[in-house]
C-alpha cells in the first residue's frame, strides 16, 4: 500500500487528517480511536470496580468473621463487632443516594487491647479478605499542620500509594491509625498551652473520620512541593484505629465501682472479672482517658482485645493459615528438607515467650533463634530432615538471649 493510501482501520480517516497513526499487524489506528478506546476501557474497569463492591455484600457477617478465625486467633467478641461493623459499613456504600431520608452512619472502629495482641492483624485480614487497600499509620508522628511532623493528611497520601494511586480504590479503603491512644489529652500537665500532638491532631483528624474532601500530595511530606494534589474523599473511606490505652483500666475500675456502689449499671450479682477490666470499657472511659468526645463520637464501634494467654499464644504458633511453624517448614521444604515440631518443643517455646513476656510478636523471634543454625548450615548439606524437639529448643535458646529479647520486645 502507497503511504498517502494509509488510513484508520476503526474510523477509516485518511493518514493526513490525523495527528498520528499506529501501525499494527495488519491494520492501523489513529490518535482519536486510542483515546476513544481508553475512554471505554477506563468505564468499563469503573463498572467492574462496582461489581467488585458488590461482591463485598455477598460476604455475610458469619462469613466475615469465619475467614478472620483463619487467620486471627480467639478475640472472637471484636472478631464479630468488627464483621458486624464492616459488613454495615460495605452496605451504606450500595445504599442508593437519597432514596429516602435515612442515611446510614459511618461505622469507624476503634480497638483497645495491649500492644501484640493482633489489632493490626485484624485490620490487615479485613483488608486482605475486601481486597480494598490498606494504610497502616502511626497516630504518634502527626502533629498539626505547620508543626513538626506528619500532617494529619499523610494519611490519606499512605492509602493512595497503595491504591497504587488509583483514587477511587482509595476511596473505599481502610486506614488503620494505631497508637491512637497517645494522641490523648495531656490534661494532667496543665501547663502546655500549645498541644502539638494531642488535642490538636484530634481536632485535625475529626473531619477526616466523618468524611470530607482533601487535597492529597500523592508523594506525601513538605518535600515535593510542585506536585499535582489529588482530590481524595474520605466518606467512604473505613477507619479503625487501634490503641493500647495503658492504665485505662484504672478509670474502668473507678466507674464500675462506683456504678456497684450506686447499684447502677453492674447488675447484681455479676462477678468482676478483675483480671481482664477492658471487656467492660465504655466510650466514657475513653473520654477519661483524654480523647476528645468528637473523636469518640466519630468511631462509634468499641471493642476490645482480650490478652493472649499461653493457650491462644499455642495456637497461634500453629493454627493461622499462615502460622509461624507452616511457615518454617515451608521455608525448609523449598531445601527438599522434612522440618517438624515436637508438640513439647512448641510448649517450651510458649513457656518462654510468657516467662519473658514476650507476646506473640516474641514467638517470631524465639522460632528465629532456634532454627537459625540450621537454617544456616542444612541447605546444601545431605540433611533431608530436621525434627526440633524440646532439646533442641533447649540448646538453641540461651538465658542471655532471651533476656536480650527481653531488653527489645
Ligand atoms: P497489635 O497491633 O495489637 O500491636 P499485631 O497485630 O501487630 O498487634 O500482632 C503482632 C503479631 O503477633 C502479628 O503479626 C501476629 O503474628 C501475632 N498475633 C497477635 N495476636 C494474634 C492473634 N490473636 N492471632 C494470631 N496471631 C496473632
Amino acid at each position: 500500500m502507497a503511504q498517502e493510501e494509509l488510513e484508520c482501520s476503526f474510523c477509516g480517516k485518511q493518514k493526513a487528517d490525523t495527528n498520528l497513526l499506529i501501525a499494527g499487524l495488519d491494520a492501523h489506528i489513529c490518535d482519536r480511536c486510542i483515546e476513544q478506546a481508553h475512554g471505554i476501557v477506563a468505564e468499563e474497569s469503573k463498572h467492574q470496580d462496582k461489581a467488585l463492591t458488590s461482591d463485598l455484600m455477598l460476604k455475610k457477617p458469619q462469613e466475615i468473621k469465619a475467614f478472620l478465625d483463619g487467620y486471627v486467633i480467639g478475640q472472637d467478641q471484636t472478631k464479630k463487632v468488627m464483621a458486624v461493623a464492616v459488613y454495615n459499613h460495605y452496605k451504606r456504600l450500595l445504599q442508593p443516594s437519597s432514596e429516602d431520608d435515612i442515611e446510614i452512619q459511618k461505622s469507624n472502629i476503634i480497638m483497645v487491647g495491649q500492644t501484640g495482641t493482633g489489632k493490626t492483624l485484624m485490620a490487615k485480614t479485613i483488608a486482605k479478605m475486601l481486597n480494598v487497600p490498606l494504610a497502616i499509620v502511626d497516630a504518634t508522628v502527626m502533629t498539626e499542620a505547620g508543626y513538626v511532623g506528619e500532617d494529619v493528611e499523610s494519611m490519606l497520601t499512605r492509602l493512595l500509594q497503595a491504591a497504587d494511586y488509583n483514587q477511587e480504590k482509595a476511596e473505599r479503603g481502610i486506614v488503620f491509625i494505631d497508637e491512637i491512644d497517645k494522641i490523648a489529652r495531656k490534661s494532667d500537665n496543665p501547663s502546655i498551652t500549645r498541644d502539638v500532638s494531642g488535642e490538636g491532631v484530634q481536632q485535625a483528624l475529626l473531619k477526616l473520620l466523618e468524611g470530607t474532601v482533601v487535597n492529597v500530595p500523592p508523594k506525601g511530606g513538605r518535600k515535593h512541593p510542585d506536585q499535582k494534589f489529588v482530590e481524595v474523599n474520605t466518606e467512604n473511606i473505613l477507619f479503625i484505629a487501634g490503641g493500647a490505652f495503658d492504665g485505662i483500666e484504672r478509670h474502668i475500675s473507678k466507674r464500675l465501682n462506683m456504678a456497684a456502689i450506686g447499684y447502677k449499671s453492674v447488675q447484681e450479682g455479676e462477678k468482676i472479672d478483675t483480671q481482664n477490666l477492658l471487656q467492660y470499657i465504655t466510650p466514657k472511659d475513653l473520654k477519661d482517658f483524654g480523647l476528645i468526645p468528637e473523636i469518640i463520637g466519630r468511631l462509634p464501634v468499641l471493642t476490645h482485645m482480650n490478652p493472649l494467654d499461653e493457650a491462644t499464644l499455642r495456637a497461634i504458633l500453629t493454627e493461622p493459615k499462615n502460622a509461624l511453624t507452616k511457615q518454617y517448614i515451608k521455608l525448609f521444604d523449598m531445601d527438599n528438607i522434612a522440618l517438624s515440631f515436637k508438640d513439647e518443643a512448641l510448649d517450651f517455646i510458649v513457656q518462654k515467650a510468657v516467662e519473658y513476656k514476650l507476646g506473640a510478636r516474641g514467638l517470631r523471634s524465639l522460632c528465629e533463634e532456634v532454627l537459625t543454625d540450621a537454617m544456616f548450615n542444612l541447605p546444601g548439606s545431605n540433611e533431608t530432615q530436621l525434627v526440633v524437639d524440646k532439646a533442641y529448643v533447649q540448646k538453641h535458646l540461651s538465658r542471655t538471649r532471651l533476656k536480650q529479647l527481653k531488653a527489645v520486645s
